[in-house]
């Protein structure tokens, strides 16, 4: 299929690796101009390096921390009026609900509701101006079903995907259009993180914490990052143009709700 975006500009961000890497090696198969991010310099070269090489399209790099203001104005400098914003950043880290004071709640907010706000904030007037835009915010599966242990990313993705939910009804008639994706578990550096944890805290190997988890998801599988990134791609296609403020489940049917 024709994704009707060839020659489009799109900031991706956190892409060197995992969820964003897939969202922006589909958007460059489709002929998307790429600005990259990602805080560690080495491995969003490569990224950059092999997307272009790949796929003949612009790619552009920039190493810094997208949670900071410094960071997201560096990004924008190189993009100051994109067609398409993919957000992503890393997630807060799991606790208890008694774990987190104050700070821990401003640096969850930070990360993974102010962010993608003040990024959709400063694309948005160039896209309803070209009455074009396509933006979709990585979130979480934690969103529809919550994760006890993640109470701050529950917190700050539910924050994001209130103020996305009426935000896209504000400017869908420029067509320009809002929508989250919410993955499950895919098979990313996170998830071989978190299966060493529950590894180690059930004492039990690594191949078993991850066969244990992919028991828990009706494809008895990880969703991979080039599935997802194909589905972001379709978010921000010339096809997707009536789906608006949506937070669509990549989740392997792992999330168990008929709604
Ligand atoms: P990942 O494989 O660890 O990749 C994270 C990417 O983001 C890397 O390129 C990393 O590079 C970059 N990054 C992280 N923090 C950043 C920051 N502050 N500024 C700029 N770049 C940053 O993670 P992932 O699995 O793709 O997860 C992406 C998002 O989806 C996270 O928010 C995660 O919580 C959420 N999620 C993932 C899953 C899953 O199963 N994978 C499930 C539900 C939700 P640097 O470290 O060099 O900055």
């Amino acid at each position: 299929m024709d994704l009707g975006i060839k020659g489009k500009t799109a900031i991706v961000c956190a892409s060197s690796k995992g969820l964003g890497r897939g969202c922006a090696e589909a958007l460059a198969e489709a002929g998307v101009n790429l600005v990259l991010n990602a805080r560690t310099e080495g491995p969003l070269l490569e990224t950059a390096e092999h997307i272009r090489s790949t796929y003949g399209v612009t790619v552009t790099s920039v190493a810094c921390d997208i949670t900071t203001k410094e960071g997201r104005e560096q990004v924008l400098a190189e993009a100051p009026s994109p067609d398409i914003l993919v957000n992503n950043a890393g997630g807060p880290p799991p606790g208890m609900w008694s774990d987190w004071d104050e700070s821990d709640f401003e640096a969850a907010l930070q990360a993974n509701m102010i962010t993608p706000i003040m990024l959709i904030k400063a694309v948005l007037p160039g896209m309803i101006e070209r009455k074009w835009g396509r933006v979709v915010n990585i979130t979480s599966q934690s969103v529809k079903a919550p994760i006890p242990v993640l109470g701050l990313s529950n917190s700050a993705r539910a924050g994001l995907t209130g103020y996305v939910a009426g935000t896209s009804r504000q400017v869908a008639e420029h067509g320009v259009n809002i929508n989250n994706l919410l993955p499950g578990i895919h098979a990313t550096d996170r998830a071989v993180a978190l299966d060493g944890g529950v590894s180690k805290a059930q004492g039990i190997s690594v191949e078993q914490a991850r066969k244990n988890r992919e028991a828990t998801i009706p494809t008895r599988r990880y969703g991979t990052s080039a599935e997802f990134g194909a589905t972001c791609a379709f978010l921000c296609s010339q096809h997707a143009g009536f789906i608006v403020g949506q937070n669509i489940l990549h989740d392997g049917g792992g999330v168990n709700a008929t709604l």
